[in-house]
């Protein structure tokens, strides 16, 4: 295995892997990865161009049907044996993520502890059933739906959980018999790109089956017009932010190629009168600060019933106060720095706006260094960018509601959908109010923050609509329904 923590002596980490070859990118150039604690240089990556792309799909257009021709066993093995692998290189991977991307030790080993579980998942689906046999009205009719794979998909994927978003977005894919062309975020291509590739060539993953090219942001754009205009590429699977999962569908729409999105998020925490407090309180907390706040799925606001509001602040301040950001190196961090200035910036510029138009600061309000203090804000408009984007940071509104129905028209206040809380004594009556929360996924008594591989992960509206990850999901994503009929015995037509 390659030693991805020392790549500032490996340098130009391996190249690309395109056909089971670490390829050199033709021009040369290579852009740089950086650990956002330090600002120093985590590792120097290849940057592909169009030929380099042209020669992954190609490769992975190749592997194809070898691939979807093995039994399904031979298959299910290579995840099996990625899986145990895996494990044993978790430290690795783990350490990589705190370097590469800030991920806080918490974080990163609760990162790594989802993929063998997500291969495992994915071994299990080549053998799931794929077809139907149906009854028909005429007689000595036999009507079967089958499945086969779509051929290549294009996986793009982001930075915050690079390496588990990276694994969700190819492994159930290729199980169901498809090929694959990852280009992960310019913020990660270590951990979210060059080190699978390296577990699923030493996984006996054959050449061709993921192949991973890298780009700078500037770049991207490249790999992005490829997946969507290369006729070879039959689906394109996207994570990341709105604006871009909405430019890559738009493009695909006139050319009818399917997109599989997840997108952002501007998810609720809603605190009900009869909530255990304390229990709502960590709830919040660790839905809004896991990882900065930084994942689609954490929670931006929490609404909490006017007779317990002032309690529940008070309590969540006091929390949150406790909280200082640490190098994500010790052990015992639990917000460390944001990915890049960009971020920081952004997240600062929103507080700041909020603050002169009138929010109230309980807590943190400043960065410091490439960290920003875990920031609890009350007094929180409509008109403000706080209420009305993904903040992507660690900062939280709390807002007081006097009846269930405001509480559902503020947690329903945005055109995003992906994932909602409700913190109750009385479970059925979460479970009813889930039911009006405009969100793909709602966790009664639990975090926004949770994910099965297992489960149907997915958003509504701008979240990214349709299309559910996970293993049932890639079964509708990725692979083509045919109804073949036969007719056993003559049937009389009517002329
Ligand atoms: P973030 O701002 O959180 O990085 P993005 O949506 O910009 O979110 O990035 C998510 C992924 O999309 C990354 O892999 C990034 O390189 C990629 N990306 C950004 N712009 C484009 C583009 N025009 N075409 C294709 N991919 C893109």
């Amino acid at each position: 295995m390659l030693d991805w923590n020392a790549t500032r002596a490996l340098n130009i980490s391996a190249g690309l892997f395109i056909d089971g070859q670490w390829t050199p990118g033709e021009a040369g150039a290579s852009f740089s990865s950086l650990d956002p604690t330090t600002g120093e240089v985590f590792a120097r990556v290849t940057e592909a161009g169009a030929s380099e792309v042209d020669g992954a799909i190609e490769a992975a257009a190749r592997a194809q049907p070898g691939w979807a021709a093995l039994p399904p066993a031979a298959r299910a093995a290579m995840f099996y044996a990625a899986a145990e692998l895996f494990i044993g290189r978790q430290d690795q991977f783990a350490q990589a993520l705190i370097r590469e991307t800030g991920s806080g030790y918490g974080k990163a080993m609760f990162e790594c502890s989802q993929i063998p579980i997500a291969l495992r998942e994915a071994a299990g689906l080549a053998t799931r059933d794929i077809g139907e046999i149906l009854p028909s009205q005429v007689p000595g009719k036999y009507n079967r739906t089958y499945r086969t794979p779509v051929g290549v998909i294009g996986v793009i994927t982001p930075w915050n959980f690079p390496l588990y978003l990276s694994i969700r977005g190819i492994v159930y894919a290729l199980a169901l018999g498809n090929t694959a062309v990852l280009k992960p975020s310019e913020d990660s291509p270590v951990t979210g790109g060059l080190m699978i590739a390296e577990l699923f060539a030493d996984a006996g993953f054959p050449a061709g089956v993921l192949n991973v090219v890298t780009t700078s942001r500037d770049r991207a754009p490249i790999v992005g017009d490829a997946f969507v205009k290369d006729p070879r590429v039959k689906v394109v699977s996207f994570t990341g932010s709105t604006k871009v999962g909405q430019m890559l569908a738009t493009a695909c729409a006139p050319i009818f190629k399917p997109v599989v999105l997840e997108l952002g998020g501007k998810n609720p925490t809603i605190v009900m009168e009869d909530a255990d407090l304390d229990r709502a309180v960590d709830i919040a907390f660790f839905g809004k600060f896991l990882h900065q706040g930084q994942i689609c799925m954490s929670c931006d606001k929490v609404l909490v019933a006017r007779s317990v509001y002032d309690l529940f602040l008070e309590k969540l301040v006091a929390k949150t106060r406790n909280f200082v950001p640490t190098n994500p190196a010790e052990q015992t961090c639990v917000i460390g720095p944001l990915i890049n200035g960009r971020a920081l910036q952004r997240v600062e510029a929103m507080v700041n706006e909020a603050v002169a138009a009138g929010a109230k600061v309980h807590c943190g309000g400043n960065s410091r260094g490439p960290y920003y203090e875990p920031t609890v804000l009350s007094a929180v408009t409509r008109d403000m960018a706080v209420w009305i984007d993904e903040i992507f940071g660690p900062v939280v509104t709390v807002t007081p509601f006097d009846t269930i129905g405001e509480a559902v028209a503020m947690a329903n206040d945005t055109p995003y959908g992906l994932s909602a809380s409700i913190v109750t004594g009385n479970p059925m009556l979460g479970e009813m109010l889930a039911e009006r929360i405009h969100a793909g996924m709602v966790h009664v008594n639990d975090s926004t923050v949770h994910d099965e591989p297992h489960a149907p992960f997915g958003g509504l509206g701008a979240s990214g609509g349709g299309g559910k990850w996970g293993p049932k999901g890639a079964i509708e994503a990725y692979t083509v329904q045919r109804w073949i009929a036969t007719q056993r015995e003559p049937r009389t037509l009517p002329f």
